[in-house]
């Protein structure tokens, strides 16, 4: 019988399929076997600064370090007393070898326009642009607020504010002018970069005018640089507003990159806010740097021929660590795609990777399961022949999901690596290697080299192997957040006080017998039925099992009986419901995972509400089942219709 409080989480999902690692592919991988894994494991974990001081002199550095780390909970300082500069790293760092001529960045606009930059290309303008950013007297410490498209602009722009120590603010292009304000004044920004418009599905996004709308609430930015991306007119504030192209025409291209504290703060980026307000989660220089290079070299088991395509907006912390920071500073060739995936139709994908022949493809379950609803057909008319790895990040993926995954798309010969991680960590904390690791569908499986972590109830205290319950880490680790801007209590609160001496991560996990962890859901999301706790994701599985089940959340209501109920919503991938399939899914779910997960109300709707980066919004979802008419923040819904639309349903 499981117990009724603390951190607990009890399993109900059996999962038993195993995928080795392709031979071919373990006989190539940098980190080919188990052993090998382990033993690395095994010696970070011994002693974690030596392990990262060695690799630590992949870096540049201006100055070397004295200190590998000062950990004075929670305050890391990692690298102390070493001078160094991501931009440096991302870029200069090639210039003198062969990389120099390589493809960095590989680009294709959403109408079909293609750039290419190679690295001493991307150097060129990435000086150009941090001159144009010192003209407007940006100097080191200055917070300097991005809202473009996915366009080269944006790495570009990124590269010249670490050049120079400013930090920058990324917002994702889909938000609106008071979210933009929002966090512009929570970091003090003082330059807005944005461009005209924006495509987006063939439509264009009017950027410009919510910058306009936002810089009316946000008084510390002085000036506004626009791109101009589809060149239709647009409001431009004389002494405030000025072109990028302009700006660039006079701009020199000699700009030593700035020689920087380790602990300089990078960049500010606020999270996916699925569940509540978005927090402005800050990174520094050196740590960051070193470990996002490492984890993406180790994860994808990136090879300097390799074409490497994370399809992630660089708004999101995917993008900064894997469009940009991780990739460039191992020397390695990127594919950017700046519009919809279903533009001009939904075998985008699938022609991209065919015409650059993608080698690595790394992308959200979301998205994936709006491939399995459009259909084999986009995919199956494509040659995918060049894709050697496969990855996912955001959200669990259900395992019926990775099985499509698996065949459709790595057509049996991509090993696939679910990738956990938080906009806090910096980078990938749990994944497969994939020469090493053999996976099971929607488990993690494995920490990385360096990274600690445990399971424990709310009293910090180990749960049974093969238990749930909150997921810390033991250990700190150079990719970590440094703090809450301007909130260093809240930091504290929110992640280093609950579990004493650990970072609480806010998810609930399991390790099972192999040592693999299964990530179960968020620990506000856990379902209490009947003195059980349930995870959602292993009832959400449970319902994408069944063929008709596009996608599915499983979220608690009250319920004078059982404490909670089991309320689900469903999407299908076609034809209409009706009574009948309500009945089968809740028989499916019952001979699944057992009686006690049965749903007791399945509502069907056309789309989930989700976040921006694609999250399923489950807290909403748990207000319209409870009947609440009051429903919490919805500043990061991606589509607010919905929302109206779940909430009409049941007047
Ligand atoms: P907020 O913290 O504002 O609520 P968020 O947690 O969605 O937003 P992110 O940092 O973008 O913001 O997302 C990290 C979270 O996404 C993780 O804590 C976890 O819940 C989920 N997640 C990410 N990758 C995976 C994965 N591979 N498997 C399961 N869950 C994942
Ligand atoms: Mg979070």
């Amino acid at each position: 019988m499981a117990k009724q409080s603390g951190g607990n989480v009890d399993t109900v999902m059996q999962e038993t399929r195993l995928f080795p690692p392709p031979q071919e592919f373990a006989a190539r991988a940098k980190i080919g076997s188990v052993a090998a894994y382990e033993k690395m494991w095994r010696e970070a974990a011994g002693d974690i600064e030596s392990f990262w001081g060695q690799l630590a002199g992949e870096l540049h550095w201006f100055r070397p370090f004295e200190r590998v780390l000062d950990w004075q909970e929670p305050d890391a300082k990692w690298f102390v007393g070493g001078q160094t500069n991501a931009s440096y790293n991302c870029l200069d760092a090639h210039l003198d070898s062969w990389r120099a001529n390589k493809a960095a960045l590989i680009w294709e606009g959403e109408p079909g326009d293609t750039r290419t930059f190679t690295y001493q290309q991307l150097h060129y303008e990435v000086c150009r642009f941090a001159n144009v950013l010192k003209k407007l007297g940006v100097t080191q410490g200055d917070v300097v607020s991005i809202y473009m498209p996915l366009v080269p602009e944006l790495t570009i722009a990124m590269l010249a504010c670490a050049r120079l120590g400013a930090v920058h603010s990324v917002i994702f292009g889909g938000f609106s002018a008071e979210a933009i304000a929002d966090r512009n004044n929570d970091a003090g920004a003082k330059v807005q970069l944005t461009a005209d418009y924006g495509w987006r599905r063939g439509a264009e996004l009017q950027l410009k005018k919510n910058v306009d709308d936002a810089l009316k609430k946000s008084p510390t930015v002085k000036h506004c640089v626009v791109l101009k991306r589809t060149g239709n007119p647009v409001h431009m504030e004389s002494g405030r507003d000025h072109w990028w192209h302009d700006l660039i025409a006079e701009a020199s291209s000699n700009c030593p990159a700035v020689p920087l504290d380790s602990e300089a703060p990078l960049f500010i980026l606020y999270t996916s806010g699925s569940t509540g307000k978005p927090k402005g989660i800050k990174h520094t220089t050196a740590g960051y740097n070193l470990y996002v290079k490492k984890t993406f070299e180790w994860v994808f088991d990136y090879r300097d021929e390799d074409v490497f395509w994370c399809t992630a907006d660089i708004g999101w912390v995917t993008g900064h660590s894997y469009v940009v920071y991780g990739p460039l500073s191992a020397g390695a060739t990127v594919l950017m795609y700046e519009g919809a995936p279903n533009w001009p139709d939904e075998g985008r994908f699938w022609e991209l990777i065919e015409k650059y022949r993608v080698n690595i493809f790394y992308t959200a379950p979301t998205a994936i399961r709006a491939f399995i609803k459009w259909g084999d057909h986009w995919v199956d008319k494509r040659d995918l022949s060049s894709l050697r790895l496969l990855g996912t990040v955001g959200e669990g993926i259900n395992p019926e999901a990775w099985m499509w995954y698996h065949r459709k798309i790595g057509r049996e010969r991509c090993p696939i690596v679910d990738t956990w991680w938080q906009t806090e960590t910096g980078g990938i904390m749990m994944s497969p290697l994939p020469g090493a690791i053999a996976t099971k569908p929607g488990s993690c499986t494995k920490p990385l080299p360096g990274i600690m972590p445990a399971i424990v109830d709310s009293a910090g205290q180990p749960v049974p192997q093969g238990q749930g319950g909150w997921l810390v880490m033991t250990k700190p680790w150079p990719g970590m957040l440094r703090g809450i801007w301007g909130d260093q209590e809240r930091y504290r609160e929110q992640y280093w006080t609950k579990v004493p001496h650990n970072y609480l991560a806010g998810d609930n996990a399991r390790c099972d017998a192999d040592g693999y962890y299964w990530i179960m859901g968020r620990i506000d999301d856990v379902l209490n039925v009947a003195g059980h706790r349930l995870s959602t994701i292993e009832i959400e599985s449970a319902l994408v099992s069944h063929p008709r089940v596009a996608e599915a959340a499983a979220v608690g209501r009250p319920d004078e009986i059982k404490g909670e109920a089991v309320a689900v919503f469903v999407t299908l991938k076609n034809g209409e419901p009706d009574e009948a399939l309500r009945k089968e899914l809740k028989a499916h779910v019952r001979k699944e995972i057992g009686a006690l997960a049965q749903p007791d109300d399945i509502r069907f709707t056309g789309a989930l509400p989700k976040t921006r980066s694609g999250k399923i919004m489950r807290r909403l979802l748990k207000d319209i089942a409870s009947g609440k008419t009051t429903i919490g923040d919805t500043t990061t819904l991606e589509d607010y219709s919905v929302l109206a639309k779940l909430r009409s349903d049941e007047e």
